[in-house]
């Protein structure tokens, strides 16, 4: 099966997964199961400093999450293992001896204080080479000082190195502006720009996806697959997520736009599988089709390297809404109150019909932290000013829905049997016999109950929702506001 394509997506623990990060993961899954390869996942740790606690943890629970799921990586295995780069520190260290055997890296024993004189004002500098050309007399006799040194790789000093992105074209890169970048650092890990290329070597990734941060230092990495001799990977860089500023123009998406990782967007109400198609088309569109519901499934089935843009998508948080709450009205009633319910439960007291409440709002949120807002005329009873009473279509005006009121009052407290079909054969007949339009009788009693003038369903859906006595005690209050 040596054909077959293997992706991988890379991240770096840093405690949360961002949006673009997941986009990332996503497009490279995509485009290995899409043509039926394989999908790494690969923990990049190596920068000690950085380290979160429970970061990993986090990015894979997003995958499993997001039903990106991997062939090989922590927990799950492969024989290209083990995926958690800080267990991998022998590999790359060999790796890059071999590299200075060859000569096309070094050691180098410059103090920090010297690389900090060689920094101009704006505490930029590259490294002058000062290391190259040590004797391996000078070396030796470093290393047994027990000098702290770190290995370089040299890059050439002229000439050009390019590579064809399969988004972006070619890229081409003038070797000297190639700075002789470190591989192996003086604590002895080495830097993602060595490792994830011994890394992407050894676990026969054949298509390199990510963001396109990494374009120009690309150059540098295929460089160290000339050196090692190696086929170089495909590469696909992404184009940039974007923000919409407050200004109308656009910068990198960040917390400034609103959410920014794949927790806080599930926090905030949104359903993984409107997130996921919603960033799917953050960047591909998918061709001969306007289609825009995915299932992964069919992701999968249409995703192509073709459809990739080269220009930076801007995240809509009013779409990923749009989206949300088209996926939330598709869910099945049991999956809906499994997420609704809970929620409800909490803000409502104990005789609110949350059942009921939920149903009512199904269709009406475009996600469940929307919840807490649609219900705030459940859980209080709202300031109100008698206008509301006013409906110019139904023909009400305060003092008509007082008289309504008033005479349904005590037919109200008579029902044994409360529920919708019963209070709404009550309130017709009253209409019917008072030869009021059935509109005015609904539009008074909603408006006393709710004390507000949209609401999610109508008059005696909600006099179910709220129960007989908070109904009866609703309708009290608003009698003696009407006074
Ligand atoms: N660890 C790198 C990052 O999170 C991965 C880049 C890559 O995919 O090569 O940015």
């Amino acid at each position: 099966m040596s054909n077959t394509i293997k992706t991988r997506f890379a991240p770096s623990p840093t405690g949360y997964m961002h949006i673009g990060n997941l986009r990332t993961a996503l497009y490279s899954y995509l485009l290995s199961k899409s043509q039926g390869g394989k999908f790494i996942l690969r923990i990049e740790d190596t920068d000690q400093e950085r380290l979160v606690e429970g970061a990993t943890d986090v990015i894979i629970k997003t995958l499993e999450m997001t039903g990106i799921d991997y062939d090989e990586g922590p927990g799950v295995g492969g024989e290209n293992g083990p995926y958690i780069q800080s267990e991998r520190l022998p590999i790359y260290k060999e790796y890059a001896e071999q590299l200075v055997k060859s000569g096309h890296a070094y050691y180098c024993f410059c103090t920090p204080e010297r690389l900090e004189s060689l920094k101009d004002d704006k505490g930029i500098g590259g490294y002058d080479g000062h290391c190259r050309d040590l004797s391996a007399e000078e070396i030796e006799k470093n290393l047994s000082e027990g000098k702290p040194y770190v290995i370089r790789q040299r890059m050439p000093d002229e000439g050009t190195t390019s590579y064809v992105d399969l988004v972006y074209g070619e890229v081409v890169m003038d070797n000297s502006e190639l700075r002789d970048q470190i591989m192996i650092k003086a604590d002895g890990y080495p830097t993602y720009n060595f490792c994830h290329v011994v890394d992407d070597h050894l676990m026969g990734v054949t298509h390199v996806v990510r963001g396109n941060e990494y374009l120009t230092s690309t150059p540098k990495y295929c460089l160290l697959y000339d050196a090692f001799g190696w086929e170089r990977p495909n590469y696909v860089h992404l184009p940039l997520l974007m923000g919409k500023d407050e200004d109308g123009n656009v910068s990198k998406l960040s917390k400034r736009h609103g959410a920014v990782s794949f927790q806080d967007l599930v926090n905030d109400g949104y359903l993984p599988e409107a997130i996921v198609n919603y960033i799917a088309l953050l960047g591909w569109c998918p061709k001969d089709t306007n289609q825009e519901f995915f299932t992964m499934d069919e992701l999968k089935a249409n995703f192509s390297i073709e459809g990739l843009s080269k220009s930076p998508a801007v995240f809509d948080y009013e779409k990923l809404k749009w989206f949300n709450s088209e996926y939330i009205k598709k869910l099945p009633d049991d999956e809906y109150n499994e997420k609704a319910l809970p929620i409800l439960n909490e803000l409502c007291e104990d005789y609110i019909n949350t059942r009921k409440l939920g149903e009512l709002l199904h269709t009406r949120i475009s996600s469940f932290s929307e919840i807490k807002d649609q219900v705030r005329f459940v859980t209080s009873r709202l300031e109100m000013t008698d206008d509301l009473y006013t409906n110019k279509k139904n023909k009400t005006t305060p003092e008509l829905c007082k008289g309504i009121l008033e005479d349904c009052l005590p037919k109200l407290r008579e029902v044994s049997d409360w529920n919708n079909d019963t209070l709404f054969a009550l309130l017709k007949d009253y209409s019917a016999e008072k030869e009021l339009k059935a509109g005015a009788v609904m539009w008074a009693v909603r408006v006393a109950i709710a004390r507000q003038g949209i609401t999610p369903g109508g008059a005696t859906e909600l006099m179910e929702v709220f129960g007989k006595d908070e109904t009866v005690s609703r309708i009290e209050q608003a009698i003696n506001e009407l006074q």
